[in-house]
């Protein structure tokens, strides 16, 4: 490809709004655009990196015995409706209607879909087990887009499904996704780690999450620094209702600015910072609402959300008052981060309930020892880049997907499903893979391997080489960036860091002696070739 010609509008200026390292260079280095908030355009040089992303997860997948199938992005209604997903799903989902006032769902996740496909063709346990996966575009309308891919409204994903005759087949297929999620992301270049995720009501391992370590991740994970144990220890939703000092308290949900958030009246509350601590604030409760009041004055983040929700002015606000309803959630992994003491009241008329009387939960401090009793606890931020999950038979039950067993039987079939976010791939891939100058892509991922650069194309030696070179590498099936364009050597140079491809040819004032300069993008190492002999050097 010749870079005179490619649509890779490079920018040198930071892009306003664009907070995390990944959204700002891939934009820089023309990988994407934003066309409206978290929806975005994959640019010649993104799409290559996409493609290759792809690549990794179908070979692995198509090797572990998944099928690849591609379902609609457009969904009836009906079919969330069958499930109760229709209300339960909230704003996240996005709805629209067609000309005859028939109202659909853009696709956020497609167990619904699915289900309904197979439950008119998986009739008997002689069909099963099948895996199907599709790469796709998925639809949610978060409420926070943000960090570029790494959060958007439009994105794609990697979904399978799993369908099972027995629990013993689920659990292998299960092992077996487990397992070629750990090969993809190995693949992929990713320093990740399987944690164990909130799995809801159901306890127990029947759902892992895979988490690119990173600082900028929105989850927060508890490890030991000497075994496997590793867990998200991501608060669950609470709704929150404050307080102004000297003021009977007032319910959110009765306030106006409620109604705007729609029905999302729980604001995220995972963690907030106090200072330069961290502190997760956890509710315990069976399913039932329980209450605390956490004393201190919240900092700045925490506050801003409830300003953004109600309005509030900063100065009249004297606590926070925390209720969960689904805080059973919180506590499946057992463990909460405490960094720093909180008095908690519940409801019973302010009667003080001390942290440590909550018994289920554990209350863990860096250093603290594992929960398996092995080495001590870390903790660190990652981005969920996939997650492997026993659905069990939720779908199937709801939406009468039964097959018949070997008795004649018939029974709801039991599934799994398992998510790779695949553009958040290549935002996490970004974060973790950059310098100063600009991108470090991977071999596997880069959008070219080599990024040719003829340093004056107006120097007839250099621009015969330049030619001559790419033909040559080109014949010889390697995918190569050619720059000649005539620009100044200074920009030919940072363009091709932003870019971060992972080995550069630089044809400069050598070029009528027939040498090159051969530079690793990553380590900077760079060394002169003979022309003739550039094909096994890259090698
Ligand atoms: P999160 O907790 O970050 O909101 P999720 O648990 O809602 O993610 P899943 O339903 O498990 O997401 O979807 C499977 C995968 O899709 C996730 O593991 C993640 O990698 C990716 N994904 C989910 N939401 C987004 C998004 N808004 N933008 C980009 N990728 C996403
Ligand atoms: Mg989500
Ligand atoms: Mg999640
Ligand atoms: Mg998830």
């Amino acid at each position: 490809m010749k870079q005179s010609h490619y649509f890779n509008p490079t920018l040198r200026e930071l892009p306003a709004d664009a907070e995390v390292i990944s959204h700002q260079l891939l934009l820089r280095a023309g990988y994407m655009r934003q066309n409206a908030a978290g929806i975005y355009s994959y640019l010649p040089l993104g799409k290559r990196v996409l493609r290759k992303i792809e690549d990794v997860i179908r070979e692995e997948l198509d090797s572990a015995g998944a099928q690849e199938l591609l379902m609609p992005a457009i969904q009836p209604a009906e079919l969330w409706q069958e499930t109760g997903r229709w209300e339960v799903y909230g704003p996240e989902l996005m709805r629209l209607k067609d000309r005859h006032d028939r109202p659909f769902a853009l696709g956020a996740t497609h167990e619904e879909l699915i289900t309904s496909l197979v439950r008119d063709e998986l009739n008997s346990y002689k069909q099963m087990p099948v895996i199907l996966y599709q790469i796709q575009t998925k639809y949610r309308d978060e409420r926070r887009p943000r960090f570029g891919l790494l959060r958007g409204r439009e994105f794609i994903m990697k979904d399978a499904y799993s369908f099972h005759s027995s629990q013993e087949q689920l659990d292998d297929a299960y092992r077996l996704m487990h397992e070629t999620y750990s090969k993809i992301f190995t693949r992929l270049g990713l320093d990740f780690r399987p944690v164990v995720a909130d799995s809801g009501a159901m306890g127990g391992k029947d759902t892992e999450e895979f988490m690119a370590l990173s600082k900028v991740g929105e989850d927060t994970i508890a490890y030991s620094d000497s075994s496997d144990y590793a867990a998200n220890i991501e608060m669950t939703e609470v709704h929150v209702q404050y307080e102004k000092s000297g003021e009977p308290e007032k319910e959110l949900e009765k306030t106006n600015s409620v109604a705007e958030v729609g029905a999302e009246k729980i604001i995220k509350f995972s963690a907030y910072r106090s200072g330069e601590e961290r502190i997760i604030v956890l509710v315990r409760g069976d399913h039932e609402i329980n209450e605390v009041k956490v004393k201190h004055l919240l900092e700045v983040e925490m506050l801003e959300e409830i300003h953004e929700l109600e309005g509030l002015n900063p100065v009249g606000v004297s606590g926070v008052k925390v209720v969960a309803d689904n805080a059973v959630k919180s506590v499946v992994n057992g463990i909460c981060r405490l960094d720093k003491e909180l008095v908690y009241h519940n409801v019973n008329p302010e009667r003080d309930i001390p942290v440590d009387t909550y018994t289920d939960i554990r209350f863990i401090k860096e250093g603290d020892p594992s929960p398996d009793g092995k080495g001590t606890i870390k903790f660190a931020e990652g981005i969920e880049v996939g997650q492997v999950f026993k659905l069990g038979t939720k779908y199937s039950e709801a939406m009468g997907a039964n097959y018949l067993d070997e008795n004649g039987k018939a029974q709801p079939i039991i599934m799994g499903c398992y998510g790779i976010g695949v553009s958040r791939v290549m935002a996490s891939v970004a974060e973790q893979m950059h310098d100063d100058n600009g991108l470090l892509w991977p071999k596997t991922l880069a959008p070219f391997q080599v990024h040719l650069i003829a340093v004056n194309v107006k120097d007839e030696a250099q621009n015969k080489l330049g030619e001559e070179l790419y033909e040559k590498l080109k014949s010889e099936k390697y995918d190569v960036l050619y720059d000649d364009r005539k620009e100044r050597a200074g920009v030919k140079f940072k363009d091709s860091d932003l870019i971060g491809i992972p080995l550069r040819v630089v044809i400069g004032k050598k070029a009528g002696d027939g040498i090159v300069e051969v530079k690793v993008r990553k380590t900077g190492e760079t060394f002169e070739v003979d022309a003739s002999e550039l094909e096994s050097t890259l090698k």
